[in-house]
């Protein structure tokens, strides 16, 4: 990796903060802001570059949460501004849908190349995650003629009316929101770490989920099967290997649409363009948003030509959807990611972190908070049962992990929180954070973990 940081990669705090321009915001978005919409820290945003966020009253924070997977490639990655600039100075927008341009076409290639499978793919853009997924479920519905929707425990897919529906969790993401959409269905998702039968296999797991599709819906009438293969939301949980190539397989057997929701797992997080490849599983359709476009909006379905084109001229698009700024820089993206290998970067920082939490949870023992350490490349999680509860009940502890996550914020280290329990902490730096910034972002971490254990 040969990062130029434009802000200094350091940790600096300069006191209590919220500082009084954070608070002078904060008084002000009272007033005009959505009390809906809530965030994680309480300080004002000035820059950000690298695994730093300099907040408007001089404090510098470690960012180990990428804006929720999205600044992979960081926050201001020299060849995204230059690209976004130098796109930005010729047209804004055309709409696609009216005069097309070639940033559009040019990515759409890109996703066709990246994602697995030798197969002839075609690829639609979009603005967020929860709209590739209602297009995913647009497509295979339109492609096989049939209305069921499987998805899993645990899953999150956004917050729109139909992916609202496909998500499990119902505080927050769906209480008070309903009714949701019709012909959504949901199966047991493999999650190792809390099988009643602590031996099932991955195999077993998934025979588990395929046998309620036939008896519940009946695999004909399924138009498609949604996962993610890295659970986000739920938890950053890896389903046993063998789960995704059988629930793959069946798929295929009975005319299902196979969608990999690589929203949050997608583009060099784990280690690998997309998470499927850890299991050789090629999908049928492909979500990806997040990380696709170094922090520009732009989302994409990416598929099988005969799924993608058995779509009426007409039924896909959208006002904004790949965008010429996002397009852009969505090229430029992936083209840091390649050049600096972002991939073995994401390996790297997994190899740190899982030797340095392996060995805090050997240290303290049985009584230890810390249940289970897991993930993928730099998509990685630590879940925290209660004192005494690891070795047996492994009850979930949120209040622990709230406090662990309190903890690093105050020393300055944004961390993020997830699980259908809430108590799973993750880390999703960004892919070009240096190694001694990480290191002091996870000194932080472990101090945290033992001043609450
Ligand atoms: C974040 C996320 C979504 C929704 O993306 P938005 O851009 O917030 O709409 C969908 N699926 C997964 C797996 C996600 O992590």
């Amino acid at each position: 990796m040969d990062i130029q940081y434009r802000l200094e990669q350091k940790r600096r705090i300069l006191g209590d903060f919220p500082g009084p321009k954070s608070l002078e915001l904060a008084a002000r978005r009272a007033q005009a802001v959505a009390s809906g919409v809530a965030s994680t820290v309480p300080v004002y945003v000035a820059d950000a570059d690298g695994g730093i966020i300099h907040d408007v009253d001089g404090n510098s924070f470690i960012d180990f949460g990428s804006g929720i997977a999205v600044t992979t490639v960081g926050a201001t990655d020299p060849a995204v501004v230059g690209a976004v600039k130098e796109q930005v100075e010729h047209f804004t927008h055309t709409c696609f849908m009216v005069s097309p341009y070639e940033g559009y076409v040019a990515v759409a290639e890109k996703l066709n190349q990246l994602t697995p499978g030798e197969h002839a793919k075609r690829t639609v853009l979009f603005n967020s995650g929860a709209e590739a997924v209602e297009n995913a479920v647009k497509i295979a519905r339109a492609a096989t003629g049939r209305n069921a929707v499987v998805a899993f425990d645990h899953a999150y897919h956004g917050r729109t009316n139909l992916t609202m529906g496909l998500t499990a969790k119902a505080m927050p993401y769906k209480h008070g929101f309903g009714p949701f959409a019709p012909e959504v269905y949901r199966v047991p998702m493999s999650y190792p770490y809390r099988e009643e039968n602590p031996d099932i296999t991955g195999k077993e797991a998934a025979e588990r989920a395929l046998l309620m599709i036939q008896k519940q819906i009946g695999a004909d009438q399924v138009a498609a099967v949604i996962i993610e293969p890295v659970q986000g939301e739920g938890g950053f949980i890896v389903p046993a290997e063998g789960f995704l190539p059988r629930i793959a397989e069946f798929a295929k057997e009975n005319g299902i649409v196979f969608i990999a929701d690589e929203v949050q797992s997608g583009f060099a997080r784990t280690g690998e363009w997309f998470a499927v490849q850890h299991e050789g599983v090629v999908p049928d359709l492909i979500t990806t948003a997040k990380g696709i476009a170094g922090g520009m909006p732009l989302s994409a379905v990416t598929g099988r030509a005969e799924l993608l084109d058995a779509v009426h001229a007409g039924g896909l698009g959208g006002t904004y959807g790949g965008n010429p700024v996002a397009c852009a820089a969505a090229l430029a993206a992936i083209e840091t990611m390649d050049s600096q290998d972002l991939r073995g970067r994401a390996r790297h920082i997994e190899a740190i972190v899982k030797e340095r939490f392996a060995r805090l949870q050997a240290e303290l023992g049985e009584k230890s908070i810390i249940g289970d350490i897991r993930g993928r490349g730099a998509m990685l999680a630590i879940e925290f049962v209660k004192p005494g509860s690891a070795a047996t009940s492994k009850e979930p502890d949120a209040e622990a992990t709230k406090r662990i996550a309190a903890y690093c914020l105050a020393e300055g280290v944004i961390i993020l929180t997830c699980g259908t329990y809430g108590n799973v902490i993750r880390l999703l730096p960004p892919l070009v954070i240096g190694d001694e910034l990480l290191g002091d972002g996870l000194d932080v971490l472990e101090a945290a973990i033992r001043s609450v254990a």
